[in-house]
């Protein structure tokens, strides 16, 4: 195996006396975390070098392997390497083991760790936005790795009910199942809808209301919307916070929400977010009140536009 995989590429002298980090998924060369993590590494004044990483598809456990056994500390995982993260590692946080995905790991005596910071991400990214979750009623649509990771952290705020919509019934259902204990917990009601069953109850005038509606499905990415037009005009009022947690430019699914006079946003708060949330577990969590995350993201939106 050639365990020089990541760091072949990299100029010694870059890394010289510096704690190595990267973010690996495929496609990668689009990712901003480099960007946001060395913002991070400079208001906190550390000496850190952080890179990218692209396995082909079979190839996340050969790369995430030499990467540690040549001395990196942590890696950012994204698309599509959140399940296989998860098995990597051989102690998981309650809310990563929950998830069933992985999106940071780390290194720590030998032994490999992995968490799940992207629904963190989304809460405190909602809360610097003024979105109280407590008492409300959310529509989550999807139910891929990314709805997976962020039901158990915005049960934890304290919503009353939750209903997951997925284009197919079947992992909405799943995800129902896999979180009705917690949703019990904290006295939420957690259903499980096919986003087909949500227009017909537009149609005939039964759907329920919601406060937030979080797109976590990748119908963005294809510039498209998981809601018809009919079904989004249903949804959306002015008292609706809409949350796509594809980030870029106005999403279809934001410029129907916009459209009926909702309040919207995209998911590069939640990106650097969930960054911010990473770094204090690789660096220390003393190293809080150091970063400043709202600062990070302006920038970025600067920068990106
Ligand atoms: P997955 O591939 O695991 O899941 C995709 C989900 O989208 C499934 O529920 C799928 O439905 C649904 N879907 C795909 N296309 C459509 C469509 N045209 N209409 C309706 N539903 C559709 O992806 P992830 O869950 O990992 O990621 C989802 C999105 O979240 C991605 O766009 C990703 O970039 C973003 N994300 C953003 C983060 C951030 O920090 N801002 C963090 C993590 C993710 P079905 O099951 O029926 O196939």
């Amino acid at each position: 195996m050639d365990t020089k995989l990541f760091f072949d590429q990299v100029e010694p002298a870059t890394i010289l006396g510096k704690a190595c980090y990267a973010v690996v998924g495929n496609p990668i060369g689009h990712s901003q975390s480099p960007w946001i993590h060395q913002r991070y590494a400079e208001q906190t004044a550390q000496a850190m070098y952080y890179g990218r990483m692209q396995p082909s598809i079979d190839q996340f456990h050969i790369y995430a392997q030499a990467f540690f056994q040549q001395g990196g500390q942590g890696l950012s995982v994204t698309v599509p390497f959140k399940l296989e993260a998860c098995t990597f590692a051989k102690q998981l946080t309650p809310r990563a083991q929950l998830a069933g995905a992985v999106n940071t790991l780390w290194q720590d005596g030998g032994q490999i760790y992995g968490d799940n910071t992207d629904g963190l991400g989304l809460v405190r990214d909602l809360v610097a936005q003024g979105i109280a979750l407590k008492g409300t009623k959310i529509l989550i649509l999807g139910a891929g790795g990314a709805a997976r990771g962020i039901i158990g952290p915005l049960l934890a705020e304290g919503p009353v009910a939750i209903m997951a919509a997925n284009r197919s019934l079947g992992k909405a259902k799943q995800l129902a199942i896999l979180f009705g204990e917690l949703a019990q917990s904290v006295g939420a009601t957690l259903r499980a809808e096919s986003i087909e069953d949500l227009e017909t109850q537009a149609s005939s005038g039964t759907l329920s209301q919601f406060d937030l509606v979080i797109n976590a499905t990748a119908a963005s990415l294809d510039i498209l919307s998981p809601l018809s037009n009919h079904l989004a005009a249903q949804l959306f009022q002015p008292r609706t916070f809409a949350y796509d947690l594809v980030y870029g430019k106005p999403t279809p699914f934001m410029q129907q929400a916009l459209q009926h006079g909702s309040r919207v946003s995209d998911g590069l708060g939640m990106l650097v977010e969930q960054a911010a949330a990473a770094f204090l577990i690789w660096r220390g969590a003393a190293l809080s009140s150091a970063i400043n995350p709202r600062q990070v993201l302006a920038e970025l939106r600067h920068a990106l536009a």
